[in-house]
C-alpha cells in the first residue's frame, strides 16, 4: 500500500468512525449531572447529552452515550433520586447516544426507539437493538407523567426522533440541533434539504427549551438560530455547486466563521456529502 493511500485509508477510517466511537479512555469518565426543570436533570459529559426524567414510578432516560458511561450515568442519577431507571429513549442509532443500550437492556432496562434508528443499529451491526420501536409517535407514561417521542423526518439521520416533556415545555433533539457544526450522516439517510423541513414541524410544537444532541441546555431562540443557520449553509452550499465541479474544492472555499462553530478538516470533509446532495437538486 503507498503512502498516500495509507494516509487517506487512515483519514477515512478517522472521518466515518471518529464522531460516534468511543476513543480508547483509562480514567472513568467525567460527567456533570444539573438540573433543567423540576424532575428533568442533564448529565453532560464524553458523547450525547443524557437528559434524566425523574418519576414516582421510576427514571426515564433519553440517550445513554458509550458503553463506558453507563455505571457512572447511574451514579449521577443515584445523586438526585432513589427511583431506579425504568424506561430509556434513543433519539437516534449513533454509538455516543445508544451505546449504553446493552449494558442497560442486561439489566432490564426497556430501550425505545425510532424504527428506522433501530434498522440502522442492525445494518450497522452494532450492539444493543432494543425491543421497542415506533414509527411517528411513543409515549411513555409513568408515575402520572408522560414523555413523548416525536418522529418529523430526516435529518442529522433518517431516524432522528425528538423526545417532549410537555409539561416542562422542553425538548430534547439529539443530534438535530447541536451547538456546533451540523453533521448530515448520509451514510444514515441523514438530508440538509429534508432536516429544515422537520425542524419547522419540531418548531411548531410548545416549548421554551431545549436540551441539544451536544452542547448547553439552550433556548427555542437558539434552535430557531440553528435552522436559519442550516438554511444558509445549504445555500452557500447551492451556490458553489454552481461554480465548482469538485466536492472538495467547493467545500475549500464555503464560508463557514460567521456560525460560530469550532470547523475542522473531518467536519469540511463531511460537507463534501452536501456538495453532492445540493448538486442533485
Ligand atoms: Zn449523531
Amino acid at each position: 500500500m503507498s503512502q498516500a493511500l495509507l494516509l487517506r485509508t487512515t483519514f477515512a477510517v478517522f472521518l466515518t468512525g471518529a464522531f460516534f466511537v468511543a476513543k480508547p479512555q483509562l480514567e472513568p469518565p467525567k460527567l456533570d449531572i444539573s438540573k433543567v426543570k423540576d424532575n428533568l436533570y442533564v448529565i453532560e459529559g464524553d458523547g450525547g447529552n443524557t437528559g434524566v426524567f425523574v418519576t414516582s414510578e421510576g427514571v426515564i432516560l433519553t440517550d445513554v452515550k458509550f458503553p463506558r458511561d453507563v455505571e457512572v450515568i447511574l451514579e449521577k442519577v443515584k445523586s438526585v433520586t432513589d427511583q431506579k431507571v425504568r424506561y430509556v429513549y434513543n433519539t437516534h442509532h449513533h454509538g455516543d447516544h445508544s451505546g449504553g443500550n446493552e449494558k442497560l437492556l442486561a439489566q432490564g432496562v426497556e430501550i425505545v426507539l425510532h424504527e428506522n434508528a433501530r434498522r440502522n443499529i442492525i445494518e450497522k451491526k452494532q450492539p444493543g437493538a432494543p425491543r421497542i420501536a415506533f414509527a411517528d409517535r411513543s409515549e411513555l407514561w409513568l408515575g402520572g407523567k408522560q414523555v413523548q417521542a416525536r418522529y418529523f423526518g430526516r435529518g442529522h439521520t433518517n431516524g432522528d426522533a425528538v423526545i417532549y416533556y410537555p409539561e416542562l415545555k422542553t425538548l430534547q433533539t439529539g443530534d438535530m440541533f447541536v451547538r456546533q457544526a451540523p453533521i448530515i450522516d448520509y451514510s444514515s439517510g441523514g438530508s440538509a434539504i429534508e432536516w429544515t423541513k422537520t425542524l419547522d414541524q419540531v418548531l411548531a410544537l410548545d416549548f421554551e427549551t431545549v436540551i441539544p444532541g451536544h452542547g448547553p441546555v439552550s433556548t427555542k431562540a437558539d434552535l430557531i438560530k440553528f435552522r436559519k443557520d442550516l438554511e444558509t449553509l445549504r445555500d452557500r452550499m447551492s451556490a458553489l455547486t454552481k461554480k465548482y465541479t469538485k466536492p472538495e474544492e467547493a467545500t475549500a472555499q464555503l464560508k463557514l466563521e460567521d456560525f460560530g462553530w469550532t470547523v475542522n478538516p473531518a467536519i469540511l470533509k463531511r460537507f463534501e456529502g452536501l456538495y453532492n446532495e445540493m448538486r442533485q437538486r
